[in-house]
């Protein structure tokens, strides 16, 4: 007998919507679903915030310790998905000032990635031979609170000017050995359909430029940005690499899913770069989870970093043995495809060192003894010819 397919179910019908927090139940679909209201009704201050959360007495002392240094931002989307009553909430811990960023240890900096310091020309970093990263704007739709650019992002004076843009459009149009061109910012997707569309027709144009990455944390914060004619827009472009931001499963809503739904289905390949967050995602059971949701919404978990020694940030920082343990819950029991590069991106702009346990348990000669995951082991033995 046929099997008869009765009904066709989508992994989507298992992405719950973010909801409005009970604070914007009266706000029109066309506004709400609308990114640029959420951006201009972002939560700024104390009195919008207490709305939305109960504000404790540490959480009002590190918005008023905090706020000139790095302002606070959420997108009501964002802030809608914030626990009232638990300041753990991991949503919380991410867009809400803390006291631990007024803690700045000797060894924190400024520029951990020598950002700065690699910068030909304003708005350009290339280290790489092959590879640049171009700011374009250093607005987000939420300031992240563990941001490693902070020295920047949220300042709207440190945003790329049209001059600066064109400097930067001029250095990769004369350096014939860039190929991948990563569009960064702060939030690239900050910028209007027309801005980005006209950058990435110059950069298309480049014979010599192949691949472009998008570095945006609006699929997280406000995935209302990706609108069916922004995603058509990009497919003219391709290839078009998208690497987003998700850091707590929490983070993968109805509004996330369709998000990245209408950015796959345009062709975009996505990827994930979490950030490992004390506190927030800092046990293998969520980042499991996490990576689950993710290749159900067509993303594959690409990287774990860890935390940046940036000024301020340092209260989110974990041992890297939490790293490393992580790692070894995650190899073997899920899929590869769930199974992310743990990297520390080296202070002083060395570049992305990758870490693993490690599985080799011993070495004599040409004979290694491997563990797997369950530590069991095995003998391997090397070609003779490998002398
Ligand atoms: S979106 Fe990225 S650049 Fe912007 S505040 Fe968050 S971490 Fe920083």
């Amino acid at each position: 007998m046929a099997y008869e397919i009765k009904t066709i179910n989508t992994v989507a019908d298992r992405f719950k919507t973010g909801g409005r927090a009970g604070v914007w139940d009266d706000v029109p679909d066309k506004d709400w679903d609308n990114w640029i209201w959420q951006q201009q009704k972002r939560v700024k201050s104390l009195e919008q915030l207490e709305k939305v959360i109960h504000v404790t007495p540490e959480e009002r002392e590190a918005f008023e310790k905090s706020n000139d240094l790095f302002h606070m931002g959420i997108t009501p989307y964002y802030a809608a998905l914030m626990d009232r009553d638990d300041p753990h909430c991991p949503i919380r811990l991410q867009s809400v000032p803390q006291l631990g960023e007024l803690n700045i240890l000797p060894t924190d900096l400024e520029d951990p990635l020598a950002e700065e310091r690699d910068m030909p020309v304003p708005g350009i970093t290339h280290r790489y031979p092959d590879r640049v990263l171009f700011y374009t704007t250093h607005n987000c739709p939420v300031f992240c609170r563990h941001c490693t650019r902070k020295r920047k992002v949220s300042d709207p004076s440190s945003a790329a000017q049209t001059k600066q843009l064109e400097v930067g459009l001029k250095y990769i149009e004369e350096h014939k050995e860039i190929r991948d061109v990563v569009i960064s910012g702060g939030d690239p997707l900050s910028n209007s359909d027309d801005r980005l569309e006209y950058i990435l027709s110059r950069l298309r144009a480049m014979e010599h430029i192949e691949v472009f990455r998008l570095g945006t944390r609006n699929l997280v914060t406000l995935p209302q940005r990706i609108t069916d004619s922004f995603a058509k827009m990009l497919s003219k472009y391709h290839p078009v690499f998208v690497h987003t931001h998700f850091n707590h499963p929490k983070e993968c809503t109805a509004e996330a899913f369709e998000a990245c739904r209408k950015l796959a289905d345009a062709g975009c390949v996505l990827n994930n770069q979490m950030v490992l967050l004390k506190g927030v995602n800092d046990k293998a059971e969520i980042v499991k989870e996490l990576n689950h949701k993710l290749l159900m919404m067509r993303v594959r978990p690409y990287y774990i970093y860890q935390c940046d020694l940036s000024q301020g940030i340092s209260h989110f920082r974990t041992p890297i043995e939490t790293g490393l343990e992580i790692m070894e819950k995650l190899r073997g029991w899920t899929s590869g495809m769930a199974v992310p590069y743990y990297v520390v991106d080296a202070p002083g702009g060395g570049g992305k060192i990758p870490l693993l346990p490690n599985y080799v348990v011993k070495k004599e000669g040409k004979k290694l003894t491997l563990r797997n995951f369950k530590n069991d082991q095995f003998e391997y033995f090397e070609p003779e010819d490998n002398e």
